[in-house]
């Protein structure tokens, strides 16, 4: 079966930056996604189209075809007393705090008297992302799957 829209994927995977070092991979358990609503990066998602399982490949993605590129606006100031209690902010700590009404994991930039900058950019933005990808298993997406617009993996369908 290819891998086309409406299908259930699963792919082992790893993900190196440019100097080699392994940023992300898979673990015991493939990563599941259902191909073409965008649930995975879009150069990766247009890279698995049309394979099949037990298929595997490697390819290079510019920034554009990853996680983009900084945005300015994702850099701001935060009162260190917004901080989790306690902790003593440093340059590059990184920190789950309220940005308007969601999450998000932000990276203190500088650390001033009162405050501290922190950029709310995805760590990998501006590099080139070189995958290795097996893809383990394509199958039909249940129509469970289809409404809520992502795959179920095995034993966490909610
Ligand atoms: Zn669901």
């Amino acid at each position: 079966m290819e891998i086309r829209r409406n299908k259930v994927v699963a792919l082992d995977y790893t993900l190196k930056d440019d100097a080699g070092n392994v940023v992300d991979k898979s673990g015991k358990t493939p990563l599941y996604y259902l191909h073409g609503y965008s649930n995975i990066i879009v150069g990766l998602e247009e890279a698995l189209e049309g394979r099949s399982a037990g298929d595997t490949f490697e390819i290079s993605l510019p920034p554009e075809k990853g996680y983009g590129t900084r945005d300015p606006k994702l850099i701001s100031s935060l009162p260190i007393s917004r901080l989790p209690e306690g902790t003593k902010p440093m340059k590059g700590q990184k920190y789950n705090v309220q940005v308007g009404n969601q999450m998000r994991q932000v990276t203190i930039t500088k650390v001033r008297v009162t405050d501290v900058e922190i950029d709310a950019n995805h760590a990998l933005v501006d590099k080139t992302l070189h995958f290795a990808v097996k893809v383990r298993q394509v199958r039909e997406a249940t129509k469970v799957e289809l409404e809520h617009r992502h795959a179920h993996s095995p034993g966490h369908d909610h």
